[in-house]
């Protein structure tokens, strides 16, 4: 283990972040990193417990005592060998994941875990400088082909995975660049996009095909890839939105926040729009529908463009302060959480619903809004305006689009409308046709869509060869 005593006698410490005032003015990651040698004193708080708890809270499995260990001992080119061992992407979830592991931790039950996820993202980000990260090219190819249709998370660790295992990987992206909500979601400020850049020039040596600006289901038919590949995997995300469907949502200036994020991410790195209309948060009052992460980044994607205001609109109560630990705990718990968009100056409101927009020649001006109970019924005579020139609709997504590729293969779906397919062998209805990430699971974390990705490519490398030495 780290130091024996090292929770008693060091601190928790984390990452900051530049001053609001100072990150708005820019679109780049603004963690303020934590030094070596701290990280390597962060390291030593971990007790090595009996029962890991840690480990119940990571989707991916991460072997987090052990790493914390061997930084402890500076010997982080192991620390970061064992990382890549369980996670195929640690630098991205470094970065974003919410750290469910943090809360599991034993010692959270008095609120100072160890910094697993800075310590995490030290080690793969020390293992790129100090070029640990290499091509793993397969000693022997299978012959087999596997098409795997979406470059997300899922789909980018199942095809490293797959790719390892000496599999010819084909990743078809209806987008014009690999790496899903990762490329085109998660804005810059959050993750830079070379992040993605590096580990998709990895997997092209060791040998992953990416066929950019290919839409499954309209450019190329799902069954004619079902044909000429050994297996095919669906990792298309879950896309459709949930909308608002109230009067005035069809003004101009009413939009998903999946019309809205992609264009900045675009904008970043020179992409062209195309003929798509821009939409700008410049000099507008921007309301933002919806208090999950996509509300987030889309309050800290108008701030840095420029918004006089931004509000914040959640249909739900306001959560409590504090868990209560001994009912949560280590479990994920629900508390109030601010995350840093929000902390750039949103106004936040909880227990609203939208009755309708209101609009002056075609364009949003007002929304008009109730209060709601606690069981989420509407009070009278609360009914107030809030003035929008721009709204975000940010309410969550309900299933993977369903037009095109699904309908085509006829796949069973699951009462949620997702693709029907177990986690144990993520086989859909279809013969040769897997499933894996939010196309199966529904609307979810990008750890586990790594972890559905790396399980899927288990299970497809099994049916292939009859065997498999990749890891679940
Ligand atoms: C704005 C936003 C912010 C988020 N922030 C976080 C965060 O901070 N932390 C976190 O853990 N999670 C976050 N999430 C959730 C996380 O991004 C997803 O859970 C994760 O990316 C799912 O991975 P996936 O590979 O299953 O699908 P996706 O990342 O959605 O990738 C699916 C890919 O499939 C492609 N595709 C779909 N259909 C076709 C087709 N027919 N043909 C070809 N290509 C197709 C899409 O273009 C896309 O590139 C966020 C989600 C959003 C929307
Ligand atoms: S639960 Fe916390 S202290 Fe215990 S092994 Fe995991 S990281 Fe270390």
């Amino acid at each position: 283990m780290g130091k024996i005593t090292g929770f008693l006698e060091i601190d928790r410490q984390d990452r900051t972040y530049e001053p609001a005032a100072d990150r708005i003015r820019h679109f780049r990651e603004f963690l303020i990193p934590v030094s070596e040698a701290d990280v390597t004193r962060q390291a030593a708080r971990c007790m090595d417990c009996g029962i890991p708890y840690c480990h119940t809270g990571c989707p991916v499995n991460n072997q987090i005592p052990d790493w914390n260990d061997l930084v402890y001992h500076s010997d982080w080119e192991v620390a970061a060998e064992n990382l890549h061992s369980t996670n195929n992407f640690p630098e991205v979830t470094g970065r974003i994941c919410p750290a469910p592991c943090e809360a599991a931790c034993t010692l959270n039950i008095d609120d100072n875990p160890v910094a697993i996820k800075t310590i995490e993202c030290a080690i793969a980000d020390k293992a790129f400088d100090e070029g640990w990260v290499r091509p793993q090219v397969p000693d022997t190819k299978t012959g087999k082909r596997v098409a795997i249709v979406g470059s997300g998370p899922a789909g980018m660790a199942a095809a490293q995975q797959l790719a390892r295992a000496g599999h010819d990987v084909h990743v078809y992206e209806k987008q014009a660049q690999p790496g899903g909500l990762l490329r085109y979601g998660i804005p810059d400020f959050k993750m830079e996009k070379y992040i993605v850049e590096r580990r998709v020039e990895q997997m092209q040596a060791e040998g992953v095909t990416f066929h950019c600006n290919v839409h499954v289901g309209r450019d190329i038919t799902a069954t004619k890839l079902q044909r000429d590949h050994d297996a095919v995997l669906l990792t298309g995300g879950a896309e459709h939105p949930r909308d608002l469907e109230v009067e005035g949502r069809d003004l101009h200036g009413v939009h998903f926040a999946m019309n809205f994020l992609p264009q900045q991410n675009r904008r970043v790195s020179g992409e062209p729009l195309g003929d798509i209309e821009p939409i700008l948060a410049t000099g507008k009052q921007v309301v933002v529908i919806g208090g999950g992460d996509t509300g987030s980044d889309c309050i800290g994607t108008s701030f840095r463009q420029g918004a006089v205001s931004v509000a914040q609109l959640e249909i739900l109560p306001m959560p409590p302060d504090m868990e209560n630990k001994a009912l949560t705990w280590p479990h994920w718990p629900l508390k109030l959480r601010t995350s840093s968009s929000q902390a750039e100056g949103a106004q936040r409101d909880f227990s609203v619903a939208t009755s309708r927009f209101l609009g002056m020649d075609g364009k949003v001006t007002q929304l008009e809004c109730i209060r709601l109970d606690g069981q989420l019924k509407p009070i009278v005579g609360s009914e107030f305006t809030l003035p929008a020139d721009l709204v975000l609709l940010a309410m969550g997504f309900l299933h993977p689009v369903q037009e095109g590729m699904v309908k085509e293969l006829k796949l069973d779906l699951d009462q949620r409308g997702n693709v029907k397919a177990n986690e144990l062998d993520y086989r859909t209805s279809r013969p040769k046709v897997f499933a894996a990430g939010d196309m199966r699971r529904g609307q979810s974390l990008v750890v586990w869509a790594i972890r559905e990705g790396r399980q899927a490519a288990h299970a497809i490398d099994k049916v292939l060869m009859g065997k498999t030495d990749l890891p679940r």
